[in-house]
């Protein structure tokens, strides 16, 4: 596997989830060997594991006084789309969050187009099983030829229990996993509200479900985990590597993603 970046650089506008102000983000191409960096007010910010912190509604990194949040649908992109390398320049301190799902980006980055180097990509590629447990949580990265994920999601009624498996190409990200949305339960967006979070969330850029069941209609029966899919992939990119390995998740987030990330880093 090569490396590869932008043909062109993409310019992605919109409000921020939890702030509700205007953000505005360009993904520019960059050398082999860069990774994804972030640069928001002059800072660069790596986007790896040693640079995140553990929070439960959205991937975090920061720097120096610096943080970035909601980097995971845009990371779940560049990812599964093919691009090793990408510099990304935010104005302000949140990610646009669009329509909720990462299907603008997948869109953009497949009609622009990758270009390949030379390089290999680098791999994340273990020779041993690995599993990190919390409570009922759990995660477990296994050697395996291509990058493959299983996800098992369990919420309150009525959401309820959801399966997704797949061999993550960029074909099947772009149709099946890209589109699915931001979730949440109506009692914790207005829970949310109330913290002054979530100001720019929406029936347009989230999936919202009260007691009966989603009050909009679902593009697939399991488009909670699609989207569960969706975040792991990009939290995995703070591997700093491609992760070809296969992943089962259960009932996992992005705190305990972050810390695997960090081990498997350390692990070396
Ligand atoms: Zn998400």
């Amino acid at each position: 596997m090569k490396s590869a970046t932008l043909r062109e650089p993409l310019h992605f506008e919109g409000v921020g989830l939890h702030t509700g102000t205007t953000a505005s983000m360009d993904v520019r191409p960059a050398q082999p060997g860069t990774g994804y960096i972030f640069v928001s007010e002059g800072a660069r910010i790596p986007a790896t594991a040693d640079y995140a912190s553990e929070s439960p509604l959205a991937t975090v990194i920061a720097h120096d006084g610096t943080s970035i949040s909601t980097i995971e649908h845009i990371l779940s992109a560049l990812v599964a789309m093919g691009v090793s390398d990408a510099e990304i320049e935010i104005e302000g301190d949140e990610i646009p969050i669009l329509d909720g799902s990462a299907k603008i980006y997948a869109d953009a980055i497949a009609a622009t187009g990758v270009v390949t180097s030379g390089e290999p990509r680098p791999l994340f590629a273990p020779e041993t099983p690995f599993e990190l447990r919390d409570g009922d949580k759990a995660v477990v990265v296994l050697p395996a030829d291509e990058f493959r994920v299983r996800f098992v999601g369990h919420y309150d009624a009525p959401i309820g229990t959801h399966y997704y498996d797949a061999v993550i190409t960029p074909e099947r990200y772009r149709t099946e996993i890209a589109p699915a949305r931001t979730f949440a339960f109506l009692r914790d967006v207005e829970a949310m509200r109330a913290q002054g979070l979530a100001r720019g969330g929406s029936l347009d850029n989230a999936l919202v479900y009260d007691e009966e069941g989603p009050m909009q209609p679902l593009q697939w029966p399991n488009e909670v985990v699609r989207h569960k899919v969706l975040d792991l992939i990009g939290d995995l990119a703070l591997l700093g590597a491609y992760p070809q390995c296969e992943v089962i998740a259960i009932k996992s987030g992005h705190a305990l993603h972050t810390r695997l990330t960090r081990e498997l880093r350390n692990r070396g």
